[in-house]
């Protein structure tokens, strides 16, 4: 098992070593409560009030005060509460009041879901409004001064978490303090602690929230800043700790971790200073560079947190690339770390208008200031492994055999033909969000292209084909597309008869044919053997079609039972299917569905499986760059066979006309080998199970 490289610190980070000490000690021998007047108490007390006096100086509180509490969304909570609280009040004296609620377009979901949610329950009826920001992610401090008269309360974040981008608060100060309105102003540090120096008593900031987790402490523990005078109303009331500012037994394990930390910011020697950190980025930034050619950076390193790289690579989805590290050992993340398990795009940098593609395939790659010199170097080693796999990776995807690859985004799919004797490619309804990736993949093995065809005529398949083809031209893959009609089938092509008898048009592909039927304004394919000029129904291996599955019915008397059928959609997540399987009624596809809690295989229970299933196969349905940089256990000695998800219609009709050995699925988490037992079951196949959670859950 490879040591993991964590690279994703802007979500959480694990404890320093004196901050686990220092918890530990608060649980054994400082286990009092602050508010116990004995010695056991009297000793957590001091404990509390020097990590206290130990805040207030790494943080500048000046008079203003630090409540302790459970982290940043709470801290946030607070600050907006107080400050809607105060302005309620106003607004009930009939006083003027700001009629805005503004915060930067980059904040951190906590903050405009906090201003939305107390300002419907105080029932203030402010108006939200983002405050945008450039290209670079800086607040438009323009936008802002015309805003700030009217603003109640602006919020703005020290440095942002997804791109590292450090706001120009001086500037908003300001603008703040030159204009006539008296608005509240909370800034949201939590991306700021340890990495910029602080003297907030020193600013007009009225409230400061941070989290503990983000820097080395626990999970849970977290600080609030407010300015002496700014208003506060408590989130919770009850025993009157935390001087009657937060209610609750305090968290004296996290608040002693966080003391910890706070004492390494305070004594230095622990965590580096920007212009080492700055190098380490630099280092980082070339292994990038050499792994993956085309990266671009979606922030300017100059003005940005030396420890945040978000970047975007051409042709490969965020989840891609996160895949192939994970498999790595190397821990980053696409978007931000609550976003993530969503494919939505950035905010963060459609709010900068980077270009789309830029938005949906960011990563992030964020250290901590501890680091050192031998953890960036083995990131480093690790980054280009990744990149030669990746590089290999493509040779292998193609290598795997001749046949059908299948590549997917948000519900649809890309089907690509090859026939690597002739090093010629035909591709079925390419997505534009693709259209990069497949070029590169045909280029990188210097397979020409036959036709881009189309299922459908909408104009997405249009500009899904367009935008292949330019992409084709300008990385140089040959292709014969000139003259071809609007579905892209040649000019130039020949006929095959048809298991109905009738003719139509082909192209040799290899050994098959790809037959092209026509239906209204829509095509399918089959592609298959041809014998003296005909294709009987069960020599048709493929049929590719669009999501009409009527059209499937009409295929019926072309095609055999075992026919594999590839749609042009997927937003079930089902893969592929046969043509007996979608001939069956929708009842009986949603009762074979149902079969979720059959095939989950709990890592503990492989070995009693193994016993009951001998002859039990292992499929690793990742990628194989994946696989090249972690080869799976082999569990119990059995050999594990790569079929990656991508590659299943083509392996299934082999399985399909099989015995049925059992097979047990697994990936990394478990989302895609889930996806394949269960397309497998779908079909008729009840021998299959997968891994639940994946290698994640296995190591
Ligand atoms: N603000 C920023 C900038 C953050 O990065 C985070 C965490 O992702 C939060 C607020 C919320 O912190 P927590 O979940 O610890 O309360």
């Amino acid at each position: 098992m490879q040591a993991e490289i964590y690279l994703d610190a802007n979500a959480t980070s694990a404890a320093l070593p004196a901050a686990l000490a220092a918890a530990a000690a608060a649980l054994s021998d400082c286990y009092g409560n602050p508010s116990s007047t004995h010695g056991a108490g009297i000793r957590a007390r001091a404990m509390l009030d020097a990590v206290r006096a130990r805040a207030r100086r790494v943080l500048g509180a000046g008079a203003g005060q630090v409540v302790f509490n459970s982290g940043a969304t709470e801290g946030i909570q607070t600050a907006v509460l107080s400050a809607l609280w105060a302005l309620r009040s106003r607004q009930a004296a009939g006083e003027a009041a700001g009629s805005l609620l503004v915060y930067g377009a980059t904040e951190h979901k906590a903050v405009p879901e906090s201003l939305a949610h107390w300002n419907a329950l105080l029932g203030t009826g402010l108006e939200l409004r983002a405050l945008p920001v450039d290209e670079n992610g800086l607040h438009r401090l323009d936008v802002l001064r015309d805003l700030a008269p009217r603003a109640a309360l602006v919020c703005t974040m020290a440095a942002n978490n997804e791109t590292g981008v450090v706001s120009d608060l001086a500037g908003i100060e300001a603008v703040l303090r030159d204009c006539a309105g008296g608005a509240l102003w909370m800034v949201d540090s939590v991306q700021a602690l340890g990495k910029l120096p602080l003297a907030l008593a020193a600013t007009r900031i009225d409230y400061a929230p941070f989290s503990g987790h983000k820097l080395y402490a626990p999970k849970g523990v977290g600080m609030l800043y407010v300015r002496e005078g700014a208003p506060f109303t408590p989130l919770m009331a009850g025993g009157g700790q935390e001087a009657g500012l937060r209610a609750g037994t305090e968290n004296m394990s996290g608040i002693a971790a966080l003391g910890a930390v706070l004492g390494a910011i305070e004594q230095g020697g622990v965590l580096r200073g920007h212009d080492e950190l700055a190098r380490y980025r630099e280092q980082l930034a070339d292994a990038l560079r050499a792994a993956l050619p085309g990266i671009v950076f979606n922030a300017p390193f100059e003005g940005t947190l030396p420890t945040t790289l978000n970047f975007s690579v051409p042709g490969f989805a965020s989840k891609e690339l996160l895949d192939l590290f994970d498999a790595a050992g190397v821990r980053i993340s696409s978007g931000s770390a609550c976003s993530s398990a969503k494919a939505a795009p950035s905010y963060v940098l459609e709010a900068m208008a980077l270009p789309a593609w830029r938005s949906s395939a960011a990563l992030r790659m964020s250290f901590g200031p501890a680091a050192d010199a031998a953890f960036i170097d083995a990131a480093c080693m690790r980054i280009a492994h990744c990149g030669q796999a990746l590089r290999a990776g493509h040779l292998l995807a193609l290598e795997a055999g001749d046949g059908v690859l299948q590549l997917w985004s948000e519900g649809a799919c890309s089907w690509l033909l090859l026939d690597r004797a002739s090093r010629a490619g035909i591709v079925i309804d390419p997505l534009p969000e693709l259209a990069a990736r497949i070029a590169a993949l045909l280029r990188s093995q210097n397979f020409g292209v036959a036709a881009v065809l189309a299922t459908g005529a909408s104009p997405g398949v249009a500009a899904g084909r367009a935008a292949l083809l330019e992409e084709l031209t300008e990385a140089g893959v040959p292709h014969r597309c000139a003259g071809s009609d609007a579905m892209g089938w040649p000019a130039c092509h020949d006929q095959v008869l048809l298991g109905d008898g009738a003719s139509a048009g082909a192209l040799t592909h290899g050994t098959q044919v790809l037959a092209r039927l026509r239906d209204g304004h829509a095509n399918s394919y089959l592609l298959g053997r041809a014998k003296a000029g005909s294709m009987a129904a069960d020599a048709a291996r493929f049929v590719f079609c669009g999501a009409d599955r009527e059209s499937v019915r009409r295929l019926a008397a072309l095609a055999g039972p075992e026919t594999i059928v590839c749609r042009a959609v997927d937003p079930f997540n089902e893969v592929c299917s046969t043509m007996h399987a979608d001939l069956q009624s929708l009842e009986k596809r949603q009762a074979a569905a149902g079969i979720d809690a059959e095939i989950d295989l709990d890592p503990g229970a492989l070995s009693d499986f193994f016993a009951t299933h001998p002859d039990a196969l292992l499929v690793d349905v990742r990628e194989p760059c994946e696989r090249a940089v972690d080869m799976a256990p082999a569990w119990e000695g059995r050999d594990v066979l790569g079929v990656p998800l991508s590659r299943l219609s083509e392996q299934l009709a082999h399985w399909l006309r099989g015995e049925q050995r059992p097979i047990v699925f697994f990936c990394r988490s478990g989302n895609r080998s889930v996806r394949a037992a269960r397309c497998l079951h779908r079909l008729g196949y009840r021998n299959a199970w997968h891994l639940a959670g994946g290698l994640a859950l296995a190591a």
